[in-house]
């Protein structure tokens, strides 16, 4: 589903990205782990072109994502997910989510609306789509953000610390719609800070210091056996 070769990016004589190689089988969830700086966001953002990378190269469901890519049509086929939902403050739940696949797809307002309706029932908060988001808890905003994601009806979903801002009980609603679109064979890229959260909905662990990846497991291999000192240390630091 998804090839990254020699991927290489620098911010001036920075570093951020440095020969990272590796491929994700459809409806594979993969977690990215690795302490701050080590360039997890910059690698997930390159898979959309929210940040272009220097050279190698990434290829998404057969096709080669770079300048040429056209991004309307890649902002379909990817979705995203960050760490604050990014909802627009001014529209209500319902016309978060139906709003995309208005402007990008150019749908009629009736069909976005009722795509919208079937997301939003599907991460379970569907009851509160005529509300704005500040009337919402973060755990119920970041579901929000994730059927609006959806709502592209894109082939892989990105997520960049879902649920860094969420208290415990928030990260485990978000862990259940996680864990139930892996149900439905989404192709998943998660960077997370919650070791729970990794273990639960990861297929394999990528874990990445100083915008190399170090390690690829399991994460029952990687957490139990990890084979760097890199990461038994940032593991040790995590307990
Ligand atoms: P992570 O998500 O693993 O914490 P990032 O990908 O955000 O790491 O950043 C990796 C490195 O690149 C950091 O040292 C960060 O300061 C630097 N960096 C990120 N974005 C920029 C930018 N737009 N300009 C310059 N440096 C950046
Ligand atoms: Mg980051």
């Amino acid at each position: 589903m998804i090839e990254v070769r020699n991927l290489q990016k620098s911010y001036g004589d920075f570093a951020v990205l440095r020969n990272v190689s590796f491929t994700v089988a459809r409806g594979e969830k993969i977690v990215i782990l690795g302490p701050s700086g080590s360039g997890k966001s910059t690698l997930i953002r390159c898979f959309n072109r929210i940040e272009p990378h220097d050279a190698g190269e990434i290829t998404i469901d057969g096709e080669r994502i770079d300048q040429k890519t056209e991004l309307t049509r890649l902002r379909c086929m990817v979705g995203m997910v960050f760490q604050n939902y990014n909802l627009f403050p001014h529209l209500t739940v319902l016309e978060n989510c139906a709003l995309p696949p208005r402007v990008v797809k150019g749908a009629g307002r009736e069909d976005a609306e009722e795509l919208a309706m079937n997301f939003l029932h599907r991460v379970n908060i569907a009851d509160q789509a005529r509300k704005y988001p500040i009337q919402l808890s973060g755990g119920q905003q970041q579901r929000v953000a994730i059927a609006r994601a959806l709502c592209m009806q894109p082939s892989v979903m990105l997520f960049d610390e879902p649920t860094a801002a969420l208290d415990p009980e928030a990260v485990s609603g978000v862990a259940d719609i996680m864990a139930s679109l892996s149900a439905d064979g989404m192709t998943t890229l998660c960077v997370t800070h919650e070791m729970g959260f990794a273990r639960r909905i990861a297929d394999r662990i990528i874990f990445m210091d100083q915008g190399r990846i170090l390690e690829s497991a399991p994460p029952e291999v990687f957490f139990t056996q990890p084979r760097t000192e890199r990461a038994r240390d940032f593991l040790s630091q995590m307990i």
